[in-house]
């Protein structure tokens, strides 16, 4: 996919540059040219052919498109959360002399702290798993995997913590929309909309559990895409993976019923105690590697939905009152009030 210009109502140019950041995962980075104003929403992930990447796309809209830009001369860059592969390249903008840049205040402590936010949900992520009832071995196996970035970013210095309706830059305004991730945001410019990883065209975006990281789960994520389907006057989504979507409320409207479905999908297949990882093989199948950790949290986003909401029960709670971390069995709890 080449880059693609979009136009806001009074003309401001957002640049579409799809980047591969990780092998084979493409993320959309948007270079936002608003008069004199140079900003960047997400960087990538800071990889060689992430940082290889940008630099053609920049290269590219100079080129193809004639506008005057350079990595040098980028004023501003907005996070949209804090996930790896948009902003694991922060630290070249964020250093002295280089640009603003504005993460969520509940992602920028990630970005600040970050040795400390990848022990703490390591060992959450443990104690999860063990709760699911995945194997010691394996267990280990993808904690090794999940601390990957550990030694991969160094935390930095984040000045523009931003806050829900926040307005920033040149009037550009702030949606906190949490779920995906705690300090998600999505970006309104005129009519503009930078939903990241909060809508996307196809896939269903990543749920994981509050249990994990606070401020994720589904009924933050339900409630922030009801939030943003609230936004008026908006003519395009520009998402932070695959394509731009117009019908923004139809493709929300998607995501809510995909989630419902699932949600009933988890009700049946609890019709029998089932553990987490039970739960998991039946809606996945079997995963490997890393799509066992993203399998096992969204399944467990919805049974943590689910059991909230008073629909499941835990069939071994003898097990779990006398063990430290036993295997939970949820069951479906028979005529409970929907
Ligand atoms: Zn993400
Ligand atoms: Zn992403």
């Amino acid at each position: 996919m080449d880059v693609t210009r979009f136009l806001s109502a009074s003309g401001i140019r957002a640049y579409l540059m799809p980047v591969e950041t990780f092998p084979g995962h493409i993320n959309n980075i948007y270079l936002i040219l608003d008069g004199d104003l140079i900003t960047l929403f997400d960087v990538g992930s800071g990889t060689e052919m992430s940082i290889e990447g940008l630099e053609r796309r920049i290269a590219e809209v100079r080129e193809r498109f004639r506008e005057d830009v350079s990595l040098e001369t980028v004023q501003h860059v907005i996070i949209s959360h804090a996930h790896i592969d948009h902003f694991g390249w922060v630290g070249r903008f964020a250093r002295p002399g280089g640009a603003e840049v504005y993460v969520h205040e509940l992602d920028a402590r990630v970005l600040n702290n970050f040795e400390e936010r990848i022990v703490l949900a390591s060992k959450d992520l443990r104690v999860f798993m063990e709760r699911a009832g995945v194997k010691p071995a394996a267990r280990a196996a993808l904690e090794e995997l999940y601390r990957f970035s550990k030694d991969f970013f160094k935390s930095v210095e984040i000045k523009h913590a931003v806050r829900d309706r926040d307005r920033i830059i040149n009037g550009y305004r702030v949606h906190h929309t949490p779920g995906h991730c705690p300090g998600q945001i999505c970006l309104e410019v005129e009519d503009l909309l930078f939903t990241a990883d909060h809508v996307l065209a196809r896939i269903t975006p990543h749920q994981s559990p509050a249990s994990i990281t606070p401020f994720c789960g589904l009924e933050l994520y339900l409630q922030s895409l009801e939030k943003i389907r609230r936004v008026e006057g908006m003519t395009v989504a520009l998402p932070g993976h695959e394509t731009p979507i117009e019908d923004i409320s139809g493709r929300i409207e998607d995501i809510i019923a995909h989630h419902r479905k699932r949600l009933d999908q988890v009700l049946d297949i609890c019709g029998a105690p089932q553990s987490l990882v039970g739960v998991s093989k039946r809606l996945f199948g079997e995963q490997m590697s890393y799509n066992r950790i993203l399998a096992l949290e969204e399944a467990g986003a919805h049974v943590e939905y689910l059991f909230q909401l008073g629909e499941l029960r835990i069939a071994n709670l003898d097990d779990v009152e006398r063990e430290p971390n036993p295997v939970i069995q949820y069951e479906a709890r028979r005529g409970a009030v929907v």
